[in-house]
């Protein structure tokens, strides 16, 4: 889907509010980010976004993806072997994933964030980590296993 033309004014204000040029293939990039439910792979936002402009190229995707993971617009989420495509969102609040072991499917987990988590778990590892030249900025959980019905949770919702 097209975004809006109020989504896309909010988006070329996002881009160009970190010093992006606003594209039409970032536009589409980040819109369709914006309102996929789950969290597509590169390819995922390929498919998608060549409906709107069929002449994009998969290298097109990565490249404003990766554009826009580094104005801190997108968030990639590495999978856990260069084998594992890895996935992208918009969601910038702290929140956990799952991660299906069979499928690579990534979802949200309904679980409260807490930012102090790492410093309860040891309130030494800031500081320690500080001294090997390693600034803590935030922290990651990804909860490993299987969809038992795999098969049926591999369609993304659309
Ligand atoms: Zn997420």
């Amino acid at each position: 889907m097209l975004p809006q033309p109020h989504e896309t004014s909010a988006i070329r204000i996002a881009l160009e509010s970190v010093g992006c040029r606003c594209t039409q293939q970032r536009v589409a990039v980040l819109g369709h980010l914006v309102q996929a439910d789950g969290h597509p792979t590169a390819d995922d936002v390929f498919q998608a976004v060549k409906l709107l402009i069929p002449s994009i190229s998969l290298a097109t995707v990565y490249k404003s993806l990766e554009t826009l993971v580094t104005a801190g617009l997108a968030t990639r989420l590495q999978g856990d072997t260069g084998l594992v495509p890895a996935r992208y969102e918009v969601r910038g609040h702290g929140h956990h994933h799952l991660r299906c072991l069979k499928t690579g499917r990534v979802d949200d987990v309904p679980m409260n964030f807490d930012p102090e988590l790492i410093a309860k778990l040891d309130p030494e590892i800031e500081s320690r980590l500080r001294h090997q030249g390693f600034k803590l900025t935030g922290y990651r959980l990804e909860l490993l296993g299987y969809y038992e019905q795999a098969d049926s949770r591999e369609v993304e919702p659309s």
